[in-house]
């Protein structure tokens, strides 16, 4: 029988957060801000600017950052290795933690916890000073600028609210926050925690799973990076055998949105065992 949970050793896992990557979690987490005042600043100054377009262009960063969070975690959880170049150590070491010791983000602190997060805004943020020049910003500009401005915001915070999600007891306001789905909840999240660790991969707020899930948008990437790569999704993480297993009733599964009852068997076995 294929070895269902993660294969690796969580204390081994922490131990690998480098010194020399902290201070650079820190450096990034410093310069992401400044960037992101100057594009505040940069927008104020646009003639165009209008506050009526402020509930769409907020909504749409948090989607946006809902999504680039399922992707960024759907990426490092199912490709790659702890030993892979750079990003191995940077980013699919602490994803690779997190299934082997889902508790232990609730005792980071706050650069542990959301540097990463800080790296990733901080092309959001780039993006944007690009696109909103103060003297010649039309309405779009200063549109697509607080979109990303938004998405900026929701991403630096995606961890904190990730972690919120493992706490036993967050803060009140929290709570009532995740009661009312404006934040991730930690019901909708544990479907994540479940292996082969498959479902549920959006963590800043979790709407665009149920759409994302529907379209198999994930499903389908891993059937195209296999086809061309050859490379067995998750392969790393749970093993090989029990990730041929998931990828073959993946594969299995006919075109249609939840329910997939073969899927569903075989993820339900591999859970059981
Ligand atoms: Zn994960
Ligand atoms: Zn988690």
């Amino acid at each position: 029988m294929p070895e269902p949970k993660t294969t690796h050793d969580a204390a081994k896992l922490q131990a690998g957060y480098a010194k020399w990557h902290r201070a650079t979690e820190f450096g990034g987490m410093l310069v992401t801000t400044g960037i992101g005042i100057w594009l505040i600043v940069r927008i104020a100054q646009a003639q165009p600017t209008s506050g009526w377009w402020m509930p769409l262009e907020a909504l749409i960063g948090l989607l946006f950052a809902d999504f680039m969070s399922g992707f960024v975690h759907w990426a490092f959880d199912t490709w790659g290795r702890v030993d892979t170049p750079i990003f191995g150590s940077l980013a699919i070491r602490v994803f690779r933690h997190h299934h082997a010791d889902e508790k232990a983000i609730t005792h980071h602190d706050f650069v542990e916890t959301n540097g990463h997060n800080f790296g990733l805004s901080l092309l959001l943020v780039g993006i944007g000073i690009l696109v909103v020049n103060p003297k010649t910003a039309t309405l779009i500009d200063v549109f697509i600028g607080m979109c990303l401005l938004f998405g900026a915001v929701f991403t630096c915070m995606t961890s904190q609210i990730h972690k919120w999600a493992h706490m036993d007891r967050p803060p009140r306001v929290v709570q009532l926050l995740q009661r009312a789905r404006l934040v991730l909840s930690p019901d909708h999240h544990s479907d994540h925690h479940a292996a082969p660790y498959n479902r549920n991969y959006c963590i800043t707020i979790g709407w665009m799973n149920g759409p994302l899930r529907a379209a198999r948008f994930f499903e389908t990437l891993e059937r195209i990076i296999t086809a061309v790569t050859g490379a067995i999704p998750r392969e790393d993480d749970i093993g090989k055998e029990a990730a041929l297993e998931v990828a073959a009733a993946e594969a299995a599964a006919p075109l249609v949105p939840d329910p997939e009852p073969e899927t569903e068997e075989v993820l339900a076995r591999v859970r059981r065992d």
